[in-house]
């Protein structure tokens, strides 16, 4: 093994780690007898629902079904604008369109990289049915101002909670916040299985009832179809390594912070500016971002070192090709535009030491002279 090489990613220590509890919970599922929504799903989805503090919580298969679930459950569908940010990359929007629904970007505040409920205001139409803000990288979107002008309009929010598991606003996690959260647990997200997998949150009973039909062809519990649904299945084998993932969650969380602040105490931050946080947030520090003028003279310094990084993300979603149809242009959102020219993500993940940080940082701060 090449001990020089930082990956921006790998799971493999955290299963070294936790290797005989993940073996046991797996030959326990395959000795059930049950491999779809039985025992280790339901005792998941509590166990889940108590971290982040709601009543319910359904499990599905992605964080971008979750998305989908949470929209057609509220309802909204064909003729319905959501508004959501344009610098997350594609799943978000994919999301609400697969609900039918078209999206409506509002722009990023530069100082967070997040969206800007300032904005609100002028974005929103006759058509606004849903708030949807991404709480990106770790970092809680200000929710406070989100709400605030989501309970005017009477609108639901649906918090896109992808890569921010663990992030919590006034000491309440993400998720708890609006209408329903949506929770991403691919293998690379704060919370990841080994595999696909999503999770719908809400207080709504109601709610999480027809998410519940809606993640199996819209069958109720007597058999028979009363809406029309989809398949999205979290699996028994995923649920069962989620739930031991989730027994270590708040401690690979601390990991992260303590990373992320190693970072920040190293990095020359006059070169490298990293995103403010939000008022009375904490950051689960999912991705480690910095904001560099030049980034392509970054990106091979790195290279050359063999340190993986990530750009999440290299366009704004307004600007891809799949998307022009809505009609956005260039200009339009310059703060999301000008974020996707210039983000960089450093390796940070559980499994990584802090020795490796501090060469990232010396090979970064060396471009500054
Ligand atoms: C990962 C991610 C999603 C989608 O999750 P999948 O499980 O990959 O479908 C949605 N939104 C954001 C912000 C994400 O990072």
């Amino acid at each position: 093994m090449d001990l020089r090489r930082i990956p921006f990613f790998d799971y493999r220590p955290m299963y070294e780690q936790h290797r005989e509890e993940i073996k046991a919970a797996i030959d326990r599922v395959l000795n059930s007898g049950q491999l779809i929504l039985g025992p280790e799903v339901q005792a998941f989805e509590e166990e889940f629902a108590a971290y982040v503090g709601v009543s319910g919580a359904v499990g599905v298969n992605s964080g971008t079904d979750a998305l989908t679930l949470a929209l057609r459950a509220l309802e909204i569908g064909t003729g319905d604008d959501v508004i959501t940010v344009a610098n997350v990359g594609v799943p978000t929007v994919a999301a609400i369109r697969a609900a039918g629904a078209t999206p409506r970007f509002v722009d990023i505040r530069s100082d967070t990289l997040l969206m800007d409920p300032s904005a609100l205001e002028d974005v929103a139409g006759e058509r606004t049915r849903c708030i949807l803000p991404v709480h990106l990288y770790g970092q809680p979107v200000d929710m406070d101002s989100v709400l605030t002008f989501a309970s005017k309009r009477c609108l639901p929010v649906v918090e896109d909670c992808a890569q921010a598991h663990g992030a919590r606003v006034h000491g309440k996690h993400v998720g708890s916040l609006g209408t329903i959260g949506c929770f991403s647990f691919y293998p690379t997200k704060n919370l990841g299985a080994f595999g696909d997998g999503g999770m719908c949150v809400t207080d709504d009973p109601a709610l999480a009832k027809r998410i519940r039909s809606q993640r199996m062809y819209g069958f109720a519990a007597d058999g028979h179809a009363h809406v029309e649904g989809l398949n999205t299945r979290l699996d028994e084998i995923q649920a069962s390594i989620l739930r031991v993932h989730l027994r270590h969650l708040d401690a690979t969380i601390e990991k992260r912070q303590a990373l992320a602040q190693r970072y920040l105490s190293g990095l020359n931050r006059l070169l490298y500016r990293h995103p403010d946080g939000s008022p009375n947030a904490v950051h689960a520090y999912h991705l480690f971002v910095v904001e560099a003028s030049d980034r392509p003279r970054v990106c091979s310094a790195l290279e050359s070192e063999d340190i993986g990084y990530g750009i999440h993300y290299p366009e704004a979603v307004h600007e891809m090709e799949a998307y022009r149809f809505l009609g956005y242009q260039r200009g339009d959102l310059p703060a999301s535009e000008l974020s996707a020219a210039r983000v960089v993500s450093l390796p940070l993940h559980p499994g990584l030491h802090m020795d490796a940080v501090d060469r990232v940082v010396e090979v970064l701060n060396r471009l500054a002279r």
